[in-house]
C-alpha cells in the first residue's frame, strides 16, 4: 500500500494569532482516521511489505494519539492490533470517548497488564517473526523516512512563496518528529517539551540523532512546570482562543503549551513562522470532557 495513494501533501493556511501572521501546516487534514505526525511517523510501514506480519503490538496511554493511528493502520492492513496498557480506572469503562473509543471501534485488542513497566523497559519483548512491534509513541528509526517527506513539503512551500528564512514550530512528545525534521530541513526547527522537561527531550533527540548540531531549538516554560496530561486553565483558554480567532481546532494535549511558548518567544523570530498542526484532534473529546468535569 503506497502512502501517497492515501495521503496528499497537506495544505498550508495563513492565520493571525498573537499579533503575527503565522502559517499553519495542516497535517491534521492528512486523513480522517490517521492524521498528523503519526501518519508521517508510520510512513515507513506503508512502504514496507507487511505480508509476513499477523499483528501489531504496541503499548502506551489509553488515550494516546499513536494508539488510535495504529488501530486504524492495522484495520487498513487487516492486521490484529494488541495494545498493552496499565490497569484502567473503573470509571473509564463506562465512559469511553475520544481516541480510546475510536481505537476500540477499529478492533483494537486492549490488554490491561500489571507487567506494563517490564514492557516499557524492554524486559518483556515481542519478538515473534509475525509481530510488528511499535515502541510507545512511534519513537523509532522507521519514523525518519516519513518525516523527511514532511521536510520536503515544507521546503517546496517556502520555495513557491519565495520565503528564504522560516521558523518551523511544532510540539514534542518523544521528540522523534522534531529531531528528524531538523535533520532533513534547511530551516530552524523550534519545539516545546510536553512529556518531560528540556533535558529529557534533549536526551531523546540524542538517542535518535547523535549529532547535537542537528537538534531543534527547545523552548520551555521558565515560570511554571507543567505535568503531561494535567489540566491547566491557560491551556484550555489558549485552545479556545485559537479556535475562536482562527477557526482551526488544535489538539488539546500538546498544542496549548506549544502555542503559549510560541507567543512568548515571537520576538526571537523576526522572520516567517510555520506551525505544524500535528493532528490528534480525535482525542479532544475526552480531554475536553475532563476540562468540563473539572469545572473550567
Ligand atoms: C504524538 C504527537 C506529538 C508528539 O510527537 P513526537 O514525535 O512523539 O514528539 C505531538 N503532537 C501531537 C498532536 C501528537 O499526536
Amino acid at each position: 500500500m503506497n502512502f501517497y495513494d492515501i495521503f496528499q501533501p497537506s495544505p498550508v493556511q495563513e492565520i493571525q494569532f498573537c499579533e503575527r501572521t503565522i502559517f499553519v501546516k495542516r497535517d491534521d487534514l492528512l486523513h480522517a482516521d490517521f492524521g498528523g505526525n503519526k501518519a508521517r511517523k508510520f510512513y515507513g510501514f506503508f512502504e514496507e511489505d507487511l505480508s509476513r506480519y499477523k499483528k501489531i503490538v504496541s503499548y502506551g496511554g489509553h488515550q494516546s494519539n499513536a494508539m488510535f493511528s495504529l488501530a486504524s493502520f492495522a484495520k487498513l492492513h487487516n492486521l490484529q492490533f494488541d495494545y498493552y496498557v496499565k490497569p484502567l480506572p473503573k470509571f473509564l469503562k463506562s465512559n469511553i470517548l475520544g481516541n480510546f473509543r475510536n481505537a476500540l471501534d477499529f478492533g483494537m485488542n486492549l490488554i490491561e497488564t500489571s507487567d506494563y513497566q517490564k514492557i516499557m523497559s524492554g524486559e518483556i519483548q515481542f519478538s515473534e517473526p509475525e509481530t510488528l512491534f511499535v515502541k510507545q509513541g512511534g519513537a523509532m528509526p522507521e519514523a525518519e523516512s516519513g518525516v523527511k517527506f514532511l521536510a520536503k513539503e515544507i521546503e517546496t512551500f517556502a520555495a513557491e512563496n519565495a520565503i528564504s528564512e522560516l521558523a518551523v514550530v511544532l510540539p514534542s512528545g518523544t521528540g522523534a518528529t522534531a529531531v528528524y525534521l531538523q535533520k532533513h530541513l534547511k530551516f530552524n526547527v523550534f519545539t516545546v517539551p510536553n512529556v518531560g522537561d528540556a533535558e529529557y527531550l534533549t536526551k531523546q533527540f540524542s538517542d535518535l540523532v547523535p549529532e547535537a548540531n542537528l537538534h531543534p531549538t527547545v523552548w520551555d516554560s521558565t515560570k511554571k512546570k507543567y505535568q503531561f496530561g494535567n489540566l491547566y486553565p491557560e491551556f484550555y483558554l489558549i485552545w479556545q482562543k485559537l479556535f475562536a480567532e482562527t477557526g482551526i481546532e488544535f489538539e488539546l494535549l500538546f498544542d496549548p503549551k506549544t502555542w503559549l511558548l510560541l507567543c512568548e518567544n515571537l520576538k526571537q523570530v523576526p522572520y516567517p513562522i510555520l506551525y505544524i498542526h500535528s493532528g490528534g484532534t480525535a482525542g479532544n473529546a475526552s480531554m475536553e470532557a475532563r476540562y468540563l468535569r473539572a469545572g473550567f
